[in-house]
C-alpha cells in the first residue's frame, strides 16, 4: 500500500495568493480533490489529505499529519504569485533523498506533459516548511500565477485543472509504479433480438462522482467509442 499525503496549500483565514476574482486556497482544494479522486483509479493507493475543506491549519500541523501517518509521499499543491508565468516545482534546499529528486524529475514532466502550452519554470529547491519538517519525500508545486491574467484565465477552466490534476496522478503513477485497476466488463445479452444481431452493451466503470464519469466518457469517445452516462 503506497500512502500519499495530499495537501491543499492554505485555506480558512489564509486565503493564500489573491488575483483576477481567484482565491489560492480554493484552488488548491479544488485540484487536490481531482488528484485524489483520480487515485481512486489505481490498486494500492491510500490517499490521506490535510484538509479537504476550508479550514486554517498550520504548515507543521500538515507535516505532523503525514508523518504520524508514516506515509510514502507528501504532495503539496499551490498556486504562485508575484510577476511571473508558469509551473515550478519545489523539493527541499537541505539534505534530501535520491527518491525525492527521481520523484520531482518525473512528477514535474508529467505535469508539464499534460498541461499543455505552460511555461516551464523549472524544477527548483527551496526551504519551505512542509518540505523540511516532512520525513519522507515531498514535493510541493507552483501551478501556474493568479496574478497573471492569462494563466488566471486558464486557472478558471475546470478543464485546465483537470489536466493538472492529471499530470500530478500520471507522476505520482510513475513515480511508484502504480497500476490501473481493471475496470468492470459486463456484457448484457438481449434475448428479444434475433440471432445474428445479438448486442451486447458493455459497461466500463461506476462512478458516484459524475465528473470521474464524464472524465472516462471523455476518453472513450476520443478512442472512437459512442459512449452514453446512465
Ligand atoms: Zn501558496
Amino acid at each position: 500500500m503506497v500512502k500519499i499525503v495530499l495537501d491543499a496549500g492554505h485555506g480558512g483565514t489564509d486565503s493564500g495568493a489573491v488575483g483576477n476574482g481567484l482565491l489560492e486556497k480554493n484552488l488548491t482544494l479544488n485540484i487536490v480533490k481531482k488528484i485524489g479522486d483520480m487515485l481512486k483509479d489505481y490498486e494500492g493507493v491510500e490517499v490521506i489529505y490535510t484538509r479537504t475543506d476550508d479550514r486554517f491549519i498550520e504548515l507543521s500541523e500538515r507535516a505532523t499529519i503525514a508523518n504520524r501517518a508514516k506515509a510514502d509521499f507528501f504532495l503539496s499543491v499551490h498556486i504562485n504569485a508575484g510577476g511571473g508565468t508558469g509551473f515550478e516545482s519545489y523539493i527541499y534546499n537541505g539534505k534530501v533523498s535520491s527518491a525525492a529528486i527521481a520523484y520531482q524529475n518525473v512528477i514535474h514532466q508529467e505535469i508539464m506533459k499534460s498541461i499543455g502550452n505552460v511555461n516551464d519554470r523549472g524544477k527548483k529547491r527551496a526551504n519551505y516548511a512542509v518540505l523540511r519538517e516532512t520525513n519522507m519525500p515531498a514535493i510541493l508545486t507552483e501551478n501556474l500565477f493568479i496574478d497573471s491574467a492569462g494563466d488566471a484565465a486558464k486557472l478558471k477552466s475546470e478543464q485546465f485543472l483537470l489536466q493538472v490534476a492529471h499530470g500530478h496522478v500520471e507522476g505520482i503513477a510513475k513515480a511508484f509504479g502504480l497500476k490501473k485497476k481493471a475496470t468492470t466488463l459486463t456484457q448484457t445479452k438481449t434475448s428479444t433480438t434475433p440471432a445474428q444481431e445479438k448486442l451486447y452493451r458493455v459497461q466500463v466503470g461506476a462512478f458516484s462522482d459524475r465528473k470521474n464519469a464524464e472524465r472516462l466518457a471523455e476518453e472513450l469517445k476520443k478512442k472512437g467509442y459512442p459512449t452514453i452516462i446512465v
